[in-house]
């Protein structure tokens, strides 16, 4: 666990995100709010980023997802277009198909609330290379 304030959420933090670790860079936390064995076939959670922390490029099959930002800072970013900066009361729809990646900014931690449906495919990590540029 973390006692950076900044990670504190509407929420709760939640857990270490170990399940999804291997398609993020960095410290993510991850609380389902909707239990997604429940037979709801639709996920509903919120997702802490430490600072730099950000997952790799996917696209939502099948479905789509929604990003409330609660909580810092970051960034949001679709195949071939510019990295945006993102904030607290930031809303994101990522349609179906869509390769993109979110995660925090290099100095804040970013918290969202992820409704999403379908399943991800997971693709290519962000590099530091990349990751570094976006602040320039
Ligand atoms: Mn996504």
């Amino acid at each position: 666990m973390t006692d950076n304030k900044d990670l504190q959420s509407l929420f709760g933090l939640g857990d270490k995100n170990d399940a999804f670790a291997k398609y993020f860079i960095g410290q993510s936390y991850l609380k389902h709010l909707v239990d997604p064995h429940d037979n709801i076939d639709f996920g509903v959670g919120v997702v802490t980023f430490e600072p730099r922390c950000r997952n790799n490029w996917h696209i939502h099959r099948e479905g789509y997802q929604i990003l409330l930002v609660t909580d810092g800072e970051g960034w949001y970013q679709e195949w071939g277009q510019a990295a945006r900066k993102i904030k607290k009361g930031d809303v994101i729809v990522t349609h179906d198909g869509i390769k993109h990646w979110h995660g925090a900014s290099s100095k804040h931690s970013m918290t969202h609330l992820a409704l999403t449906a379908g399943k991800a495919e997971w693709l290519e990590p962000v590099s530091d290379d990349t990751y570094d540029k976006l602040d320039k």
